[in-house]
Formats: C-alpha cells, structure tokens, sequence
C-alpha cells in the first residue's frame, strides 16, 4: 500500500476515534434530545419507517404520552409500548430535517418529523417503571443517594472508575464526567470503592450529580469544553504538574488524573 495512503487512513482514523472519545454522548446529552423532543408530546405518530428491525406497525396512530431518558437511554413513550433509543457512538438526529442516509427510524407527525440515524433502536412493551430503575439516573427527580451507596457497598473490591461507569448504579455517568468527578473530589481513579472514607463516599455520589448538572447547563451554553478541569488537560491546574493519561479499569477507558492531588484508597 501506498505509504501516504496508510498515513491517511491512520490520520483518518485518529481524528474518528477522537471524534468519538470527545462527543460519544452522556446523560446530560440525553436530556438536551429530550427536551428539544418535547414539543411533539401529544402528538399522533402518524408513520413510522426507517432500517431499525423493529415492529413499526406497533406505534402507527399512537399518540407520544411522554418523552423521557434513563442515563444514555432516550425513551419515546406511548400507550403500552416505547421506543428506546441509544446513540451508540455514531448516532445522531435530526427534528424536520433529514439527512441523506437512510434512517433508523422516522416518526411523521401531521407538523413535523423526527429522524434518527445509527442508533440502537429497541420497542419496549409493558411498564417501564417496571424495567427502569429511576433512582439510578444521575439526573432524575428520583436519583437516591442512599441506595446508590448501598449499591456501592455491595461492591468494595472494584476500581472507583469502573463504578462510576456501572450504569446500574450511576445511569448516565459516560467518561468525561467520570473523570471530572474524580478530580472534584481528590480521588485517584485506581482507589477501591471499599477503602473510601465516608467523606469520599458522600462526595463521590453528591458530585456524579452536580457534576452532571454543571455539564447540562454548560453543554447547552456550549461551554462544556471550557469548563473541563483534568479531562484531555496536560497539566493539573491545581499543582501545575503533568497530567497521567491512562486506560484503566475493567473498561479500559481512557483516563486522566494527577498523581499529587487524587489520592489512591487502597
Ligand atoms: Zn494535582
């Protein structure tokens, strides 16, 4: 193969998985869909099409009751069946426009469209309350610190940055904030979730959800980038030493801290 071929593809692919690591969406990201969804509440579906192997039938002539999200999870509610819907890394979506490629899925209402491009699309019939755990989504009404620490206690042998990531316990926690958090908090990401300090712990659980709170309200100012402190960041801002990039944890994901101010409870 042609050398300068091979570096454009390595280029190529670089810029795509940076694409992806930067932008794969969050819970707060989630929620800016829904509340952009919102203005078709109410509204008849009155076709549904798209490449999504789903049963398309099942949501003609239903009207929205509800838009809602649980973590990454978009949830597009109707009577007795919703749609679930998960951007993946590649996901995307348009409200009255449409892109070239072929949807996923598209809802025609009698004013406007809804289109969804390379998302995991899945119908979900019966009660959702009965599937979803609310109490788990870092951004709901219904987020409960207690039982979140009871879950984390269940669990004292793992890494904190694979808790943090464990949608069970923290739905809607993705990379960034986790991160974010750690570094909020003074906490080393390879810690031990048993060997945390009741401090740590109470801030840890506090901080996944004023943490995605913050992100919410900077992503819609679009600011978000600005606002990160360690997160892609060379050199910790509070003792101007560089900053370590690691994979860890069982999810291997990509990881920043600082060795002087996140201490490792072990
Ligand atoms: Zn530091």
């Amino acid at each position: 193969m042609n050398i300068n071929l091979l570096y454009t593809i390595q280029d190529g692919l670089q810029f795509a998985l940076t694409v992806i690591k930067v932008y794969m969406p969050e819970g707060p990201s989630l929620v800016i869909i829904k509340e952009a969804l919102l203005q078709f509440k109410r509204k008849k579906i009155l076709h549904a099409s798209g490449n999504a192997k789903i049963d398309m039938g099942l949501l003609e002539n239903k009207k929205i009751t509800d838009i809602k999200t649980w973590g990454k999870h978009l949830l597009i509610c109707c009577k007795d069946v919703a749609v679930r819907i998960h951007l993946m890394m590649w996901g995307s979506y348009r409200i009255n426009e449409r892109k070239e490629t072929q949807p996923r899925l598209s809802l025609q209402f009698e004013n406007g469209e809804i289109n969804f491009y390379n998302t995991a699309t899945k119908l979900i019939e019966g009660d959702l309350n009965k599937i979803y755990d609310w109490s788990a989504d870092v951004l709901s009404d219904e987020w409960d610190e207690k039982k979140t620490k009871k879950k984390l206690k269940a669990i004292p042998e793992k890494n904190i940055c694979d808790a943090l990531l464990d949608q069970n316990i923290f739905a809607g926690v993705g990379n960034i904030i986790k991160n974010e958090v750690l570094f909020r908090i003074y906490v080393h990401p390879e810690s031990i979730v048993g060997a945390l300090p009741k401090k740590q712990l109470d801030e840890l659980v506090k901080e996944a959800r004023n943490y995605s709170f913050d992100f919410l309200r900077w992503k819609k100012e679009y600011t978000l980038r600005k606002h990160w402190c360690i997160y892609t960041k060379k050199k910790c801002p509070r003792c101007n030493i560089p900053v370590k990039k690691k994979y860890l944890g069982e999810t291997k994901r990509r990881t920043f801290f600082c060795d002087n101010c996140e201490v490792k409870y072990l």
